[in-house]
């Protein structure tokens, strides 16, 4: 393949600005709904707000209160003096492996994840709106409440199987995450009358979110983010458009130097036949005359059949089978009738 490197290039280029492309949208999507989403107060009028609108629900709405456990607070596993309502527990690896230059570069793999939650609503005074499958949330902001790194102790043995396998464990790193009660959060998505609980799930619209950040700060990341990604799909544009004239000037240039050699090759070809045209005797009889054109002289002798039955200009255009047995041909040579 003569563009290989150069297609490689810009097929990792576009699958580049494709997952640009698709962040953006994503990005822009996110900055639209949540500017369209209403900031609700959390108050004795928000049931009757929501019970008055289309199917009891508001398809993206902002909410801001305190996190308050609906029964008795989970206690953190790692730190109980901790209580909370959500909890996920990360065990991740931290390993160094051969890659293939041979160097050794450090990873950090994660091996477990386990999550707890437990039913909890943000309050504000007496009201409150209950949150809906919390764990799945886009945005998850959680305190770390236990981070700890264990080196892992090796042996003799396995600093050799790591030798051989190209994979050698450092240590191991256990964190546990907590959203606390009594910490004040945003919360962003449906919000629904369902019977007398208010509950706030994932949207259809957009993507659930519950954040320390208040919605402009959020507004203003995702503002941030787009015009960042504005900037790398410029880029890979730019690389893409280079990368395409590039290979669409050497094809044209290929062409070109191929019709330039053809050209050249027809030119020499003709001078040939018209020098010959020019030594060739008059006056031959049927015999001599080649029994194609019936106007050259014979020139040319088939093999292996021996036939010496065609001229040269003939010879260009007969390759496979002699015009006289229907013979197949291996080679020609020209012929000197004395
Ligand atoms: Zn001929
Ligand atoms: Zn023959």
């Amino acid at each position: 393949m003569e563009f290989l490197h150069e297609s490689i290039a810009l097929g990792v280029d576009l699958l580049i600005l494709g997952l640009c492309v698709k962040e953006y949208v994503s990005y822009k999507k996110n900055v639209n709904c949540l500017k369209a989403a209403p900031q609700l107060a959390i108050d004795s009028d928000l049931k009757k707000y929501v019970g008055a609108q289309k199917d009891k629900k508001i398809p993206y709405a902002v909410v801001r209160g305190t996190v308050t456990p609906i029964g008795v607070p989970m206690r953190s596993v790692m730190s109980p003096s901790v209580t909370g309502v959500l909890q996920i527990i990360k065990l991740s690896e931290h390993r160094v492996t051969r890659g293939f230059a041979g160097f050794w570069t450090e990873q950090r793999k994660l091996i477990h994840v386990s999550s707890n939650e437990m039913p909890f609503e943000l309050r504000n005074n007496e009201s409150g709106v209950e949150i809906i499958d919390a764990l799945s949330a886009a945005v998850l902001d959680l305190d770390v409440v236990y981070d700890n790194y264990e080196p892992s102790s090796l042996s003799f043995f396995d600093h050799v199987f790591g030798f051989f396998s190209g994979v050698r464990q450092k240590g191991l790193q256990t964190t546990e995450e907590v959203l606390r009660d009594g910490s004040f959060i945003t919360a962003i998505g449906e919000l629904e009358l369902d019977g007398k609980t208010l509950r706030l799930q994932p949207s259809p619209v957009g993507p659930l979110f519950l954040t320390t950040a208040t919605k402009s700060t959020l507004i203003k990341k995702f503002e941030e983010a787009k015009s960042s990604m504005l900037v790398k799909i410029f880029v890979c544009g730019t690389i893409s458009a280079i990368l395409i004239g590039y290979i669409v000037r050497k094809l044209y240039n290929k062409k070109k130097q191929e019709r330039d050699e053809r050209k050249i090759k027809e030119t020499l070809e003709k001078e040939r036949r018209e020098r010959r045209a020019r030594t060739r005797p008059l006056n031959l009889t049927t015999e001599q005359l080649c029994v194609v054109c019936t106007t050259n002289p014979k020139e040319v002798i088939i093999l292996p059949c021996g036939h010496v039955c065609i001229c040269e200009d003939c010879s260009e255009k007969i390759r496979v089978t002699c015009p006289v047995c229907r013979g197949k041909i291996a080679t020609k040579a020209a012929a000197f009738i004395a």
